[in-house]
């Protein structure tokens, strides 16, 4: 299955589940605009290297579009396509007041000197910078970019339309980026897991937690975690699973992972084992938070988690999630699970248009407020129309979004 078509399946499940009629069903999946641009760069060595980037601008009728820039080998214009209209939904389920956009260059960045990565930018720059704005469409950090890369959207944007720091967030701190962006998305996770177990009656220090990926998302998911007492007994990275099943010593392996260009190689605090034991490991906790579609119907049955909050986008192929659900695991999806990175981007981007800067414990406390208000609204729709947090989350944003698309005069 595409990308693009398992996020409209779950789409078509809430829209089912609403009535919607055909148009505007329709006119909800259609993106606004797909924009594919030839990203001409100089390599070090003097050659020119062409490569496809590309800008989809899903749904602006809740607000300007926002969304990250992903470098990957793996990006077209599908996948750009299904992260775009995941962010309209995700903006919506947290209620902060953007649509969704994605975009990309599929290329792998690991092969890139700096200075290519920032010509390549500066030139995709050259490329987009007239359909992106602070008013109509906000780029982000995504996988193979950071703040660094950024600083260089910025600055080149800049050059065209005159200083506007709100054109881009995720930018440095130093330099009009938000206290708490970097950590935002982790700790929402974190947020979510303590809420979502005291609902599920799991006191933190029963629950067993497990999670994929120890890069940005999922370091910062373990750090909030263990800090609430829960104990985190495995995490994997490319390098493999390391295992403690009286819990593993978090803090030092986030100071060893920091020390070690962000990796876990040759940490031996803990048990080794391959990358791909983590998933079917005994535990009560499973947070994937690496890459998309690791559970899919060959693994599905053989996953032991009772609950699996989605820090990754689209980690649980939709088969895998018919299995999951009939098995009665609990998924908490990645539209309200990893919304905490936007949620902090906004304020970066309220920050930047009030030229005010908030303290972390401010942003902090705004974020607990934010993820909280959406996972309460989510468990109660879930609840009380006996559904999954999934169908109950796309449900909320999809009429949301149905409303200010007819609040703009789109009706029948
Ligand atoms: P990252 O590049 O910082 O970290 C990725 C981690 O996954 C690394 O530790 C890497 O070693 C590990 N990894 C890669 N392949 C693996 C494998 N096969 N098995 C185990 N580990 C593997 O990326 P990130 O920013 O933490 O993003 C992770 C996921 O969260 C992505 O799906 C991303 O789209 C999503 N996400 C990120 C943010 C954000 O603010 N960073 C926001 C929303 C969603």
């Amino acid at each position: 299955m595409r990308p693009s078509e398992s996020t409209n399946l779950y789409f078509n499940q809430a829209a089912d589940r609403l009535g919607m009629a055909e148009w505007l069903r329709k006119l909800l999946v259609t993106p606004k605009r797909e924009v594919t641009v030839q990203v001409a760069f100089e390599r070090d060595n003097g050659q020119i290297e062409t490569v496809l980037g590309f800008r989809v601008q899903h749904d602006n009728s809740r607000g300007p579009m926002k969304g990250g820039l992903r470098y990957h080998p793996a990006v077209d214009l599908d996948e750009v396509r299904s992260l775009a209209s995941l962010m309209t939904w995700k903006t919506a389920v947290v209620e902060i007041p953007y649509g969704g956009a994605k975009g990309g260059i599929g290329i792998d960045p690991k092969t890139l000197s700096r200075k290519e990565v920032e010509r390549m930018t500066r030139v995709f720059v050259d490329e987009i910078h007239e359909i992106v704005g602070p008013d109509t469409d906000i780029p982000a950090p995504d996988m193979g970019t950071n703040h660094e890369v950024m600083s260089w959207f910025r600055n080149q944007w800049e050059k065209y339309h005159g200083f506007n720091p709100a054109v881009i967030t995720g930018k440095p701190v130093e330099e009009y980026g938000a206290r708490g962006r970097e950590e935002a998305t982790g700790r929402g996770v974190g947020t979510l897991a303590v809420k979502l177990m005291k609902r599920l009656n799991v006191r933190p220090e029963q629950c067993r937690t497990v999670i994929q990926g120890f890069g940005n998302v999922g370091s910062h998911a373990a750090k909030f975690l263990s800090e609430a007492a829960f104990p985190v007994i495995a995490v994997s990275d490319l390098s493999g699973t390391y295992y403690n099943p009286k819990g593993l010593n978090v803090t030092e392996m986030l100071s060893y992972s920091f020390k070690n260009g962000n990796q876990l190689t040759g940490y031996s605090g803990a048990e080794r084992m391959p990358g791909e034991a983590l998933l079917e490991m005994d535990c009560d906790l499973l947070i994937p938070a690496a890459l998309g579609d690791v559970i899919h119907k060959e693994n599905a049955n053989r996953i032991r988690a009772k609950t699996i909050i989605e820090a990754a986008n689209g980690p649980i192929d939709p088969e895998a999630d018919a299995i999951l659900s009939a098995k009665k695991v609990t998924i908490l999806p990645d539209i309200l699970a990893n919304a905490g990175g936007v949620t902090v981007s906004y304020f970066e981007w309220v920050q930047n248009r009030q030229h005010y800067r908030w303290s972390l414990d401010r942003v902090r406390q705004e974020l607990d407020r934010t993820m909280t208000d959406a996972f309460e609204n989510v468990w109660q729709q879930s609840a009380s129309l006996d559904i999954s947090l999934r169908t109950a989350a796309f449900m909320l944003a999809i009429s949301r979004v149905q409303r200010a698309t007819e609040l703009a005069g789109m009706s029948h």
